[in-house]
């Protein structure tokens, strides 16, 4: 974004001596160029101009795209240990979805989103973009509320509602939820079933606990820690200190040679 900022009166001599400074810079530019071309013309005694892009110095913003690729080269999957299922409850958030789907690309990991539906519903393309990315959309109610607390209407609604955005937003129903705060009773799992939704806890030992507001640290030491070949990792993607952890859990997971899937 170019932003034009009006010139304070007392700069106006400046601009001036800049413009008489700059008329001579343009006149040789021109020269310069001109003695280019005519080299160009004079030089091409059948020698074919071939390979003379690939040669070529990158320009500034080449450059940028290398060395910003360089950066976060994509990182290689170690499963010799076995793999652990990480989730990521309560979005989609557009400040720290996308930022988690980036860092879950570059370490070619997959991920279940369990979301809630009015979330859902406000961002479709976070929705669409994760599940192009190989990753699950599973049902997290449309409110988060406590469903023990619902009459069985209630329950319905929460979990058919959500079931649906996802569908249509996504072209395909989700097999699996998480229910609120993990409350779950019999009545509650009947509707759960009627809609075909299998129910995912997570394990103890490697609930982040980021929703208590504790540090990257903290997180990645809980996580990486107790993670097993099998763990459900339970995160946010709704949090600061979650996204800042991300990259310490999965170079934690790697060097554990756990892969997440
Ligand atoms: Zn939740």
């Amino acid at each position: 974004m170019t932003t034009t900022a009006p010139t304070p009166p007392g700069e106006r001599s400046t601009g001036t001596r800049w413009r008489t400074l700059a008329f001579p810079a343009v006149l040789v530019a021109m020269v310069v160029a001109w003695f280019g071309l005519s080299a160009m013309a004079g030089g091409g005694t059948g020698t074919p101009a071939t390979g003379g892009a690939a040669d070529a110095p990158l320009d500034a913003t080449q450059e940028q795209a290398v060395s910003a690729f360089a950066a976060v080269p994509a990182r290689e999957p170690d499963c010799s240990a076995g793999t652990v299922r990480l989730t990521f409850d309560d979005g989609p958030n557009r400040q720290i979805t996308p930022a988690v789907l980036d860092l879950l690309e570059q370490w070619q990991a997959t991920a279940t989103f369990f979301v809630i539906g009015r979330w859902a519903q406000a961002e479709p393309d976070l929705v669409r973009r994760a599940v192009e990315e190989g990753h699950t959309i599973g049902n997290h109610t449309w409110s988060h509320p406590d469903l023990t607390e619902l009459a069985p209407d209630g329950v319905r609604e929460e979990l058919a509602r959500t079931s649906e955005v996802i569908a249509t937003t996504t072209g395909s129903a989700p097999q699996v939820w998480r229910p609120p705060f993990g409350n779950h009773d019999a009545a509650v799992d009947a509707e759960a079933e009627a809609l075909g939704l299998d129910t995912v806890m997570w394990d103890h030992g490697t609930d982040g606990l980021d929703w208590k507001g504790v540090t990257p640290e903290q997180i990645t030491q809980r996580v990486v820690g107790n993670a097993r070949p099998g763990s459900i990792v339970l995160l946010h993607d709704i949090h600061q200190n979650t996204l800042d952890a991300l990259p310490l859990v999965l170079e934690g997971l790697h060097e554990k040679g756990l892969c997440a899937r």
